[in-house]
């Protein structure tokens, strides 16, 4: 079987639109690639009305935990995804879709598609635009490293059953899961399986990914 070629996609803005664009215009087979957008964010939303006639499977990775209020009005200047979720882990979510608008986006006549991406988007790392690591400066996150094993897996554990009781998870059928940072841990695969995707239907994204803004 032919490998599927899988687009990892963050921010939107026109310039990311055109790139895609004209990405898309120079592919042949349309079965075999996949667009995936990243951590729920607002701009990925406001975007869909031209990404919805793109005719190829498409899947919006949400935080369970990363969720604009109902009540609150998106921010809508275009912001990075790392800008984003500081401002989330300093309790501010409107760079984020609210549950309306991600249940606007699954709809299968579309081919579009939610997937989970995490409930804490747990990770203590992300990486600067040098792609140097670095810690982020908040809450728990930068305490990770210092957990005992115990902890560790306490902490996954309950991001996956808070994934589970979500109200996304509740409220849809999910099938695709992508890994926060992309990256793999064994540990949270086996939990999941344990505690979410008891029928192994999952389909995990990570790695394997393209980045757009490196295509
Ligand atoms: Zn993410």
């Amino acid at each position: 079987m032919e490998k599927i070629k899988k687009i990892m996609i963050h921010s939107l803005d026109n310039k990311n639109i055109n790139k895609l664009n004209n990405y898309l215009a120079n592919i042949n087979d349309k079965n075999k690639t996949e667009l995936t957008f990243d951590d729920g964010l607002y701009s990925q939303y406001k975007y869909f009305n031209y990404l919805k006639d793109v005719n190829l499977k498409k899947i919006y990775f949400i935080s369970t935990g990363i969720i604009r209020p109902l009540l609150n009005i998106p921010n809508n200047k275009i912001l990075s995804s790392e800008i984003c979720h500081s401002n989330a882990f300093a309790n501010d979510f409107n760079d984020f879709m609210n549950y309306d608008e991600i249940f606007n986006l699954n709809n299968p006549y579309l081919n579009s598609f939610i997937g989970l991406h995490g409930h804490y988007h747990i990770l203590f790392l992300g990486k600067t635009k040098s792609g140097k690591r670095t810690k982020y400066k908040v809450s728990i996150f930068n305490k990770i490293k210092e957990l005992s094993y115990l902890e560790f897996f306490q902490l996954y554990r309950d991001d996956v059953i808070q994934m589970k009781n979500s109200y996304i998870n509740k409220k849809i059928q999910i099938r695709h899961f992508c890994y926060p940072y992309n990256i793999e841990i064994p540990l949270y695969r086996d939990l999941i399986y344990k505690y979410l995707d008891t029928d192994k239907k999952f389909i995990f994204y990570g790695n394997e990914r393209e980045d757009l803004e490196h295509l």
